[in-house]
């Protein structure tokens, strides 16, 4: 019986000094705590950041191929390519992804066409249409 007390007593009396201690230990190494979470936060950004990076690349890639793999206007097949959205309103990264998902709304250019059709189209003010009229292989 006097045991159990002595015991019962000596635990909570460990367990309050514990936390003690760990409120103590917090409170000393809350800056390193915090510098090493957010190390390793940054580190799996980064690992996010280049997965979705591959899952993008390999989207356009698939995208490319569809498409042909060549400019529409010049027929260049190896310069950097772009998703031109032929209402020209949306160009994210997400491109190749949409193209994908509709291709009848999006037409493969080289990065120099595509600037000269977004030149086009705001300082001459043509539609996509109009653009291609002008300017498709021939
Ligand atoms: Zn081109």
């Amino acid at each position: 019986m006097m045991e159990e007390r002595l015991l019962g007593k000596s635990t909570s009396w460990r367990r309050k000094k514990s936390k003690e201690w760990h409120k103590k230990y917090y409170q000393e190494h809350k800056e390193q705590k915090s510098v090493q979470a957010k190390r390793r936060y940054q580190k799996r950004g980064a690992e996010i950041r280049e997965k979705s990076k591959k899952f993008r690349l390999e989207k356009k890639d698939k995208a490319v191929e569809l498409f042909g793999r060549k400019c529409a206007f010049c027929g260049n097949s190896s310069r950097y390519f772009v998703f031109h959205e032929k209402t020209g309103k949306r160009h994210n990264s997400g491109g190749g992804i949409l193209a994908l998902k509709m291709p009848e709304n999006f037409v493969l250019l080289c990065y120099v066409c595509h600037k000269g059709v977004h030149w086009c189209m705001s300082a001459l003010n043509l539609s996509w249409e109009q653009i291609w009229a002008i300017g498709k292989k021939k």
